[in-house]
């Protein structure tokens, strides 16, 4: 039978867990020195070995030969455990046994010693899964825990773990593993395999694993299951990625504002099967490549491999707008995750980054038009006067008088006008009577829009996309004019709250070491 590739190469001492020196060196100085804690909670990403390092604990305490705090894995208590003969080392998913029944149940065999090892130990997995109960429980195990005992407890989210039983474990925060150290970790095992592999393979392999070790093996078994000899392209299929030229390709477009190329390369990217997740991360870490190489003048801390004159071509572009272009990116691949079409939120994102610049172009432009229509300047003039002073709640909350006052004097003067002038607001036909194809694709921001007290409310998602249709307010209170044939005020705001600074999912997308670009 099979074994995935994770499971076959899971370490078995500590000198061969990756990436997480420093937590390594205590818990082997601990067995060493015989310093055994009663409780341990290992936290972190998944795939970065905090499970693994919780067996290789339950056999390195109970180990007879140990050597430097690693077990022997030969001796009768190392074979047992692996073996899963002895009882004496329990594995418990708190996913599936997290009623208080089992954790009661926990407390009663725990008062025993154990029967043929020196500890006995228990591993709960995804610790954060257990009921309020079966924690008050285990809380009461370790308030008075046995000598023979130890706990070791792992999670994804320490943040679910209550107070009272994180202040009583040792606590290890496991780091996501760093891309070099996948990279050798990954050729290690293809060797042993007796596989032969691009090296841009393991490269790709590791910068979409994202720091989880048990990720990339399962990527690399995919890999290496299409034959011996694995080129770059295969791969690129096998992973559903696309290539570093088409996405440099459409970085590239994006950049120079280039609306119709980006959309074709995007096309032919989805085309050919890519999904568009995938994309949207690609396509940062391309960007991120670029910036990177701005800095650094040199590949070696690329994700990807480029050809030297491909990255050259960017030379002109500003760092300020890759970093947005990154932005951007970021923000909207969140929204994609939620969306029944990312493909329209990834689109959305060229249009947002493209637009910006075009808007100030375009903006400069207007302002030229106006000069000389002094008439409708003097209206609009006093008109944006008013957008552009905030006002304060109760100032735009009229009362019910002022309102139905308002309203009559409206209808009074404006009867002999046309039907628009009247209070309704068809804001999907405003969109699409607009022009100006750049105020248009702005227009795609706003979430919803209500037309109340004379004015009308646009709504947006976010301060990013407050800040875009601010850029354009004088083009929009223009078209608004022309639409309804008259100045009418109307407010840009945000609805929902922004839910994550950009850079924290930039820093989660790649660490914050990466991120950190002079
Ligand atoms: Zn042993």
């Amino acid at each position: 039978m099979y074994t995935a590739l994770y499971r076959k190469y899971r370490s078995k001492t500590f000198d061969e867990i990756m990436g997480q020196d420093s937590i390594v060196k205590i818990l082997k100085n601990q067995v060493k020195n015989g310093n055994i804690s009663h409780a341990y909670l290992f936290s972190g990403t998944r795939g970065t070995g905090k499970t693994s390092c919780a067996k290789i604990l339950a056999r390195a305490i109970n180990c007879l030969n140990e050597n430097e705090g690693n077990p022997c894995n030969t001796c009768k208590s190392c074979e047992g455990i692996l073996d899963g003969s002895l009882m004496d080392v329990v594995e418990m998913d708190a996913a599936s046994n997290n009623g208080v029944d089992d954790i009661r149940e926990l407390k009663e065999k725990v008062v025993y010693p154990p029967t043929s090892l020196k500890y006995k130990v228990y591993i709960i997995d995804e610790v954060h899964m257990l009921s309020k109960g079966a924690f008050n429980a285990l809380l009461k195990i370790l308030e008075e825990p046995p000598k023979h005992l130890v706990f070791i407890l792992a999670t994804t989210e320490p943040e679910r773990i209550p107070t009272t039983i994180l202040s009583r474990c040792q606590r290890f925060n496991f780091r996501r593993i760093s891309r070099d150290t996948i990279i050798e970790n990954l050729k290690k095992i293809s060797q042993e395999e007796g596989k032969k592999c691009d090296e841009k393979i393991f490269k790709l392999i590791a910068s979409k694993s994202d720091g989880a070790m048990r990720d990339a093996l399962s990527l690399l078994d995919q890999v290496l299951a299409f034959g011996d000899d694995v080129s770059f392209e295969m791969a690129l299929d096998i992973l559903g990625m696309a290539s570093e030229e088409e996405l440099l390709k459409l970085a590239g477009a994006i950049l120079q504002s280039d609306m119709t190329s980006a959309f074709n390369l995007l096309k032919q990217i989805l085309y050919s099967g890519k999904d568009v997740i995938t994309v949207f991360k690609d396509l940062i870490q391309v960007l991120r490549d670029i910036l990177v190489y701005k800095s650094e003048g040199s590949e070696e801390n690329l994700i990807y491999s480029y050809k030297k004159e491909d990255l050259d071509s960017f030379s002109s572009f500003g760092k300020e707008d890759i970093l947005r272009a990154m932005t951007v990116l970021s923000e909207k691949s969140q929204d994609a995750k939620f969306s029944f079409d990312p493909r329209v939120v990834l689109e959305l994102a060229i249009i947002e980054i493209i637009s910006f610049e075009d808007v100030k172009k375009s903006l400069a432009k207007t302002e030229t038009k106006t000069r000389g229509k002094e008439e409708k300047d003097e209206i609009f003039n006093k008109n944006q006067a008013d957008i552009l002073e905030p006002k304060t709640l109760e100032e735009q909350e009229p009362s019910q008088n002022e309102l139905k006052e308002e309203s009559e004097k409206e209808v009074e003067s404006k009867k002999e006008e046309k039907i628009s002038t009247t209070f309704e607001f068809d804001f999907k036909d405003f969109v699409e009577e607009l022009d100006d194809t750049i105020l248009k694709s702005l227009m795609g921001h706003i979430k919803s829009s209500d037309f109340s007290n004379n004015m009308i409310n646009f709504y947006v998602e976010n301060e990013f996309n407050l800040d875009m249709l601010k850029s354009s307010e004088k083009s929009l209170a223009q078209s608004l004019e022309v639409y309804m044939k008259r100045p009418i005020e109307f407010r840009i705001s945000v609805r929902t709250p922004a839910k994550e600074e950009a850079r924290a999912k930039l820093e989660e997308l790649f660490g914050k070491e990466k991120l950190d670009i002079q």
